[in-house]
């Protein structure tokens, strides 16, 4: 395990699942919220531009390596043979993890039918995790209380919060001293994926480092969305 700053943000690189499941088991043994991000070029490029972003990326417990673009800057700072952790692997090994240790768990965000169907995919996958209870994420400001309720209500250990990047970090945030989880993750996308709805990259993809690539081409309409904060990110690596 290896924590490194790229742009005044730590990373932390795990050099095996054991490792990250280790942190994740010290995060659940201490009585305060963990948040835990998962910070990828696009993200990168934001907070670069958003103080208060990178302010919240500064200060979380835990920013895991989410794709190539993350890599490419420590391998400028010198750090070789570091490996990615994309989020959504980093929720499969707690999933396993929390059926394995039974932490209970919630999950907050994306579409009302795309989170039913995760929740079908995610008993079915990962039979005896104890789900505490779960919300669509296009909910209005004066229900969010009601929500944070539920999930204190539901004594639930890890909360998965699919917001999309950047609004789950400010959401996890403003919120981290009226939850009583013990992890709060920011997860983006990963909710759709798990539906089965959305496909995730071939194998191919993902080992050379091509998952976004795959995935804004699976979307266009993100692609023109994207463009200007992958050239921005291409500044940034260039810039140094
Ligand atoms: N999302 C949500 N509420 C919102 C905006 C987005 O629940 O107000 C969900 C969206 O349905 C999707 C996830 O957040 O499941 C990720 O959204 P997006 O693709 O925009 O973000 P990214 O994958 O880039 O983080």
């Amino acid at each position: 395990m290896k924590t490194i700053k790229i742009l005044e943000i730590p990373f932390t690189f795990f050099d095996h699942k054991k490792e990250f499941e280790e942190k994740i088991i010290s995060f659940l043994k201490e009585e305060k919220l963990h948040s835990i991000f998962t910070p990828n070029a696009e993200i990168i490029s934001i907070a670069e531009r958003n103080n208060n972003l990178k302010k919240i990326l500064m200060n979380s417990d835990l920013n895991l390596p989410d794709g190539i673009g993350v890599i490419f800057l420590a391998k400028k700072l010198g750090y070789k043979n570091l490996k990615k952790l994309a989020g959504i692997d980093a929720m499969k090994y707690m999933l396993s993890l929390a059926v394995k240790e039974d932490i209970s768990v919630y999950f907050l965000g994306a579409k009302e039918e795309i989170l039913r169907d995760m929740i079908k995919k995610i008993e079915e996958n990962y039979k005896g995790l104890s789900i505490a209870g779960y919300h669509h994420g296009y909910f209005l400001k004066d229900y969010e209380e009601k929500i944070i309720e539920d999930i204190n209500m539901s004594a639930a250990k890890v909360l998965f919060v699919a917001l999309g990047a950047p609004k789950q970090e400010f959401w996890i945030e403003k919120n981290k001293d009226k939850l009583k989880v013990r992890i709060a993750m920011g997860v983006g996308g990963s909710f759709d994926v798990l539906s089965e709805r959305k496909k995730r990259a071939p194998k191919i993809f993902i080992n050379l480092g091509l998952e976004w690539l795959y995935r804004i081409f699976q979307d266009p309409i993100r692609l023109i969305k994207r463009v200007p904060n992958l050239f921005y990110f291409l500044y940034i690596y260039i810039r140094g």
